[in-house]
């Protein structure tokens, strides 16, 4: 079938998207970001990318979504929760990144927007797609906004009013017109600013962006060094990744936990002592965590991590 109008295709698309578990999805009309390349310039000209040298490279390719695909006409942002009920269970434990509970949503996601690809498809043998889960140098999180799931907050994260801001992001680029949603105009944060006055280590920027230098979850994951024993009581436990901006936010608060299994915490995990993490062995941290995003650090980094953060 090859004749299937732009009202209809969207419709589908979004039906479609609760039953491969997107939360929520919205349509953008393809353009060049220039704001956002300005402020990634600036922001790397500040030194505020700490270690991550690869986001000066490509911004404009990052700004346009033609230099990916030449003959794109629509930007479908989906948006997967990871918010749970089930979280660490016991106190004084070295606290992880909810992100990093269940199995690698990079993964999953590719895979449920390729099955997506393959159905759209079925109507139009013609449309080809081009599918982005943190994968190419492409501003997700701007397209989030573009696409009208939520609004940047002041901790640099997009916030949904229905699902808050623990959510992944999957894109799916199209070479088919769709009728496009609007950005959302208005900053639900107004006068709150409980993640920057939170923030242990004074990482959020007045300007919606982070200090990568100073942010915890850089430190803890991205950097290759292992972090300054110095910083250990400013981690408040954290050793892989932070989540205090986004557990401060009243709009988390009162987003509903959509419980994924696929990105719940397993049991053993939850329920270790922080005796049981102070001992924990590489063939443990292994077995623990292949399938986590925690397998991106090396298990001497996250040892040491969990050692300054317990001291303090
Ligand atoms: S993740 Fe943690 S350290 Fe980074 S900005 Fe948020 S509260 Fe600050
Ligand atoms: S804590 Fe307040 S200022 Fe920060 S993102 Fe949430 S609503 Fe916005």
């Amino acid at each position: 079938m090859d004749s299937i109008d732009k009202t209809a295709l969207t419709k589908l698309i979004r039906e479609k998207a609760p039953e491969l578990g997107f939360d929520i999805c919205g349509f953008a009309r393809p353009r060049i970001l220039d704001k956002n390349k300005s402020i990634l310039r600036e922001w790397c000209e500040a030194g505020m990318n700490a270690n991550m040298s690869y986001l000066v490279r490509n911004t404009e390719k990052r700004a346009d979504p033609a230099k990916h695909m030449p003959d794109v006409q629509s930007i479908i942002v989906f948006g997967m929760s990871y918010n749970s009920a089930n979280l660490q269970k016991n106190e004084g434990v070295p606290i992880i990144s909810r992100y990093a509970y269940g199995k690698r949503y990079q993964d999953i996601i590719t895979k449920r927007l390729n099955d997506l690809l393959l159905f759209i498809k079925d109507f139009n043998n013609k449309i080809e797609g081009k599918i982005f889960v943190d994968s190419n140098p492409f501003f997700e999180k701007a397209w989030a906004v573009e696409a009208g799931l939520g609004w940047q907050g002041k901790h640099s994260i997009i916030i949904n009013k229905e699902i808050g801001s623990f959510f992944f992001i999957g894109v799916l680029m199209l070479n088919f017109d769709l009728d496009y949603d609007k950005p959302e105009g208005i900053d639900h944060c107004g006068t709150c600013r409980l993640c920057i006055d939170r923030c242990p280590t004074g990482a959020i920027n007045a300007n919606r962006t982070i200090d990568a230098r100073k942010c915890i979850s850089n430190l803890t994951i991205e950097n290759r060094d292992p972090v300054a024993v110095e910083l250990g009581p400013k981690l408040e436990k954290r050793v892989f990744g932070c989540d205090i901006c986004q557990e401060v936010c009243p709009w988390n608060r009162k987003a509903a936990c959509n419980n994924h299994p696929e990105y719940s915490i397993p049991d053993e995990v939850a329920n270790m002592s922080p005796a049981e993490w102070l001992s924990l062995t590489e063939e443990q941290f292994i077995r623990l965590f292949k399938d986590s995003a925690i397998s991106r650090v090396k298990y001497a980094n996250l040892k040491h991590n969990i050692s300054i953060a317990m001291k303090s």
